[in-house]
């Protein structure tokens, strides 16, 4: 029978306690080694004989740590042990006794007691974390969470390991709403499942996958991967019913980002940021459904350049037209003005404003296309005078990058009288504001134009975040309210769109401001204008903004058959 000292069992013993409930500072090395020496007292084991520990799999709580004991050849075990937790991973330990060994004394297996009672406690404590691991980083569904993928990245890039090694991605699935109507909601579920399983497969042992929501997806894998994970979102067949091994083809839509060598880890949002921006691009972009970060940039940036560059020969050539989109009384039917929008020509093909407006205005040149499309709506209007025509109050929308133009009055001025243009018929359409100095110098420049007798808009109100402080502090003299204010056909009196449109509008009114709706496109829509009393609308069901000639051929009848609309 072994002989073994009192006091080594009691040191051991206590360290072993201590090792197991000082949760917070568990470490696993010590735990196994007094597990060691423990069982070597008993020379009962011939120690540990391996040992490993997978910690990146650990981390996301999948991972094992062994202790595997040898068994010898005719071992028999008398406690065989196993922690199993999710967090702080599998810990297995079998200590025998062989069969020629004397039989423990009472004393002796009262001390193996308590050895399993301390790993008893120590189980449960990771029970405990377990729970907190499943309910923090796991969602309803199981599925790994975004709080576990932003975990799994600042450990890495804790360590260092991050930059130039690993690839992060966002995807969303493709078609996953038809899927789900093709094969019922839970044959898609157990497919949304099985494509995560493969690619968490992609992603590799030290990757990641989580759930964003729905059928949105983060990803981490190292760069090696890259063909794996590319592979997979281009599209599998995923197995929904084993039986009749009916399959759906799965794929995904990415936004990737290549983390750099130079990365350095600053806040969790570092990352989420590229992954959204690229993402959306690659929603956006109709050439791919895979779309890396610089890419993106990349794209953007050259696109940007090319109109930037382009842009002032374009003035000079005039490749920019004036399309007049009409304004109309909705009760009468009367054409009441006209709003100028511009159109760029160029090389056979039209541009929208929405293309280039926006790059426009990460300089001043948006300033310069303004002043040109001012300049040729007084032409116009010379013209239609001239002729002895009867001209339409036409509405031009300036750009807030104006307003850090000091001149920006007397440049306006110039233009209209130099064409000598009666006031009455320019209205000037300018956006909300965000900061306070804006605010003020709009609130000159607006006061400047109506002492002038030149009418003014606020433009796409309701589209930002509208202040009311705007419309009481500014004299405007018309509100436009955007289409996103206007109900759309289905939806009922009481919705919350139409309740809000009713009171702008009433708003509007009793503050003595002509009211204009943008976008009406259907009968129900003027419906809705005229039971609320706004009465003018500008929108497609009268026309889309039309080239110069087809403008004026309107303009000398003057009129538009609302009957015949609403029929
Ligand atoms: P905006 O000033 O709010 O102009 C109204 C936009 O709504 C126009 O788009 C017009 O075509 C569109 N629209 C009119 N009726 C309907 C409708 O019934 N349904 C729908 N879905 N849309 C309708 P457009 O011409 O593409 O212009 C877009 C924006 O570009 C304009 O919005 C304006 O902010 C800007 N923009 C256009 N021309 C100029 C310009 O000369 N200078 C400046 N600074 N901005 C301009
Ligand atoms: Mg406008
Ligand atoms: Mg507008």
């Amino acid at each position: 029978m072994g002989i073994v000292p009192e006091d080594r069992y009691f040191e051991l013993f206590e360290q072993m306690i201590d090792c197991v409930t000082d949760f917070e500072h568990f470490s696993r090395e010590r735990f196994v080694d007094v597990l060691c020496r423990l069982s070597e007292l008993f020379r009962i084991s011939k120690g540990v004989t391996e040992f490993y520990t997978n910690e990146m799999k650990e981390m996301k709580g999948e991972g094992e740590i062994m202790c595997d004991y040898d068994n010898g050849e005719d071992g028999v075990p008398i406690i065989q042990l196993r922690v199993v937790s999710k967090s702080h991973a599998v810990i297995k330990g079998t200590i025998y006794r062989p069969e020629n060994e004397f039989p423990l004394s009472e004393k002796e297996m009262d001390r193996l007691v308590m050895i399993e009672r301390s790993l008893l406690s120590f189980i449960s404590r990771n029970r405990l974390a377990d729970a907190i691991e499943t309910l923090g980083f796991h969602d309803d569904f199981g599925y790994r969470n975004r709080r576990s993928f932003m975990r799994h990245i600042e450990l890495l890039a804790g360590r260092g390991e991050i930059g130039g090694r690993f690839t992060a991605a966002m995807i969303n699935l493709l078609h996953f709403t038809i899927i789900n109507q093709d094969i019922g909601r839970q044959n898609s579920d157990k497919v949304m499942r099985r494509f995560y399983e493969a690619l968490n497969e992609a992603a590799g042992p030290d990757g990641d996958v989580s759930r964003l929501g729905g059928d949105n997806f983060l990803v981490l894998f190292r760069n090696e991967n890259t063909d794996r994970f590319l592979e997979t979102i281009n599209g599998i067949p995923i197995c929904y019913d084993d039986d009749a091994d009916k399959r759906v083809m799965v794929a995904a839509r990415a936004g990737i980002y290549r983390i750099p060598e130079d990365f350095r880890y600053e806040a969790p949002g570092d990352i989420m940021d590229k992954l959204m921006r690229s993402y959306q691009a690659a929603k956006q972009s109709v050439d791919t459904t895979v779309l890396y970060y610089d890419e993106m940039l990349g794209r953007r940036k050259e696109q940007d350049m090319r109109i930037q560059l382009l842009f002032g020969p374009a003035l000079k050539n005039r490749e920019f037209r004036i399309y007049y989109q009409p304004k109309v009384n909705v009760e009468t039917g009367e054409i009441v003005g006209a709003e100028a929008l511009c159109r760029w020509f160029h090389e056979g093909k039209m541009i929208s404003p929405a293309d280039f407006i926006p790059v426009l205005e990460q300089t001043t040149d948006v300033c310069a296309l303004d002043f040109y499309v001012l300049e040729s709506v007084c032409a116009d209007i010379r013209r239609w005078l001239d002729s002895g025509w009867e001209p339409v109050r036409v509405s031009v929308n300036l750009s807030r990058k104006h307003l850090i133009n000091v001149d920006l009055l007397s440049d306006i001025f110039s233009i209209i009288d130099r064409n000598d243009i009666p006031h009455e018929y320019i209205e000037i359409e300018l956006t909300e504001t965000t900061t306070d100095v804006e605010f003020r110098v709009l609130k000159n420049v607006v006061s400047g134009l109506q002492a002038q007798g030149i009418c003014t808009s606020v433009d796409d109100f309701g589209m930002g975040y509208s202040s009311l402080n705007l419309i009481r502090e500014i004299p405007w003299n018309v509100l436009k309210i955007d289409r996103c204010f206007l109900p759309a056909d289905d939806e009922s009196e009481e919705s919350v769109t139409s309740l809000m449109y009713r009171h702008v509008v009433a708003m509007a009114l009793d503050m003595g401001l002509e009211c204009i709706t943008e976008g009406v496109e259907t009968a129900k829509q003027i419906e809705i204008l005229r039971g609320n009393h706004c009465l003018y609308a500008q929108g497609f069901i009268f026309d889309k903004p039309l080239p110069k000639e087809e403008f004026e051929e309107l303009l000398s009848t003057h009129r538009y058959d609302i009957s015949k609309l609403l029929k």
